[in-house]
């Protein structure tokens, strides 16, 4: 069907829009009252007073007691129900697989994590809803209560689709069907997700990123992740590759990234990156108490251990890290001029940079980024603990849910 750029909205799907506003908003600010809620939601306090009846009534939020007020009468306050249903985060990495049971207000109940290489009953897929079964079975909770699972993986990979496509090193689970297949196996709502875009979800529902509506968040370990979310909803472009801050250019004479693309951030500032340049500047003759830890040979050299060598005033370490975070910010400035937003947010492992190195970072782009949007700009750490893949699974699900209440409101029988 031929679909206009301007569309028209029933009301049917107003009705829906107001209902996802609602639950949105309670849920990132909760405690609120009605009127706050009202008053969040520009919607009329007559509306409103139905719409939370009708969560009252479908026991997914509840009344929690009075707030304060300075005079008449304290307000009622309103929260989401946190054993009403539970939801499951799933994090397929390159080492491991893991799966995070969680109440409605991301509490997690229980967390199993097994190697990625692990096989029970055949394949892949049937190893992961074994553990699946096994997580919830071993969390106490029943199958009826369970409303959603989301699943994140490095990509590239379709969410529409619910497949992985081929990512480095992650044969296995390439071109799988994923996500039909575990929602064909318990009937309920499965999200596939990049790991980064779902970490990105995390700072925004339960970190640094509450307090903004528009920010671009980035990690680093095993390579350069990223996702913007973009008025309150992550962006993930029209066929889900969007905010790859690692693989846009900063020099277009500079190497080929196996992306297609030449001299991409990825390059310069990737965590393998970082461990590579320490290692030829060591070999071209510059010392490094690294050399004192692993030997002239710098065997087994990791991420965590330049981070730990800047720590104790490791000179080449430094540098190469300082150097790193100049040429992200160059990359960050990139997503700055084109999204305006009002954060940056450092994920892992940025977290545990020296804070010279993230000096260099912002020098670079308060120096570069067009003026108005860097006057303004927030570059903050996250706040989570490490590591937050099974949260940020989780947090995609909640997404899923409370953008379509439909799921919340009128659920159908989970087959266990
Ligand atoms: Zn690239």
């Amino acid at each position: 069907m031929h679909r206009s750029s301007r569309q028209g909205t029933n009301l049917q799907s107003v009705k829906w829009q107001n209902r996802a506003a609602v639950l949105e908003t309670l849920w990132r600010f909760q405690p609120l009252s009605r009127r706050d809620l009202a008053r969040r939601t520009d919607l009329t306090p007559a509306t409103l007073t139905n719409i939370v009846s009708e969560f009252l009534d479908a026991g997914i939020v509840q009344e929690t007691g009075f707030g304060a007020q300075r005079t008449g009468r304290r307000p009622t306050m309103l929260a989401f129900v946190p054993d009403c249903y539970y939801l499951l985060g799933v994090n397929l990495s390159r080492t491991e697989i893991s799966i995070g049971v969680f109440d409605m207000r991301l509490n997690a109940q229980h967390v199993l994590v097994r190697p990625i290489s692990e096989r029970i009953g055949g394949g892949p897929v049937d190893t992961l809803l074994h553990l699946i079964r096994q997580a919830v079975a071993e969390s106490g909770l029943g199958w009826e209560r369970l409303i959603a699972i989301g699943i994140s993986a490095p990509g590239p990979l379709s969410g529409q689709e619910g497949m992985i496509y081929a990512p480095p090193h992650f044969p296995e689970w390439s071109y799988l069907p994923l996500g039909p297949l575990v929602q064909q196996a318990f009937n309920v709502p499965v999200w596939l997700e990049n790991d980064a875009n779902a970490n990105a979800l995390a700072e925004h529902w339960l970190g640094a990123g509450r307090a903004f509506n528009t920010f671009v968040y980035v990690e680093n370990h095993s390579g350069l992740g990223s996702g913007i979310i973009l008025n309150g909803h992550l962006f993930t472009g029209s066929t889900g590759v969007a905010a790859e801050v690692g693989h846009t250019s900063i020099d277009r004479h500079g190497p080929r990234c196996p992306c297609g693309n030449y001299g991409c951030v990825e390059i310069y500032s990737s965590g393998p990156a970082i461990v590579e340049r320490v290692r030829q500047a060591h070999a071209a003759g510059r010392r490094t108490l690294l050399a004192e830890w692993l030997g002239d040979a710098l065997d087994g050299l990791t991420f965590d251990q330049v981070i730990e060598a800047s720590h104790q005033d490791d000179a080449l370490s430094i540098e190469v890290l300082c150097e790193a975070c100049r040429a992200l910010g160059q990359g960050l400035v990139n997503a700055i001029n084109l999204v305006d937003p009002e954060a940056i947010i450092l994920g892992h492992k940025l977290h545990r940079f020296r804070a010279d190195c993230l000096e260099a970072l912002r020098e670079v782009i308060q120096q570069q980024a067009i003026p108005q949007a860097a006057a303004r700009l927030n570059i903050v750490v996250t706040q989570l603990p490490e590591p937050a893949a099974v949260t940020g699974a989780a947090c995609r699900a909640l997404s899923g849910l409370l953008q379509d209440p439909h799921l919340l409101l009128e659920r159908t029988p989970v087959t266990g």
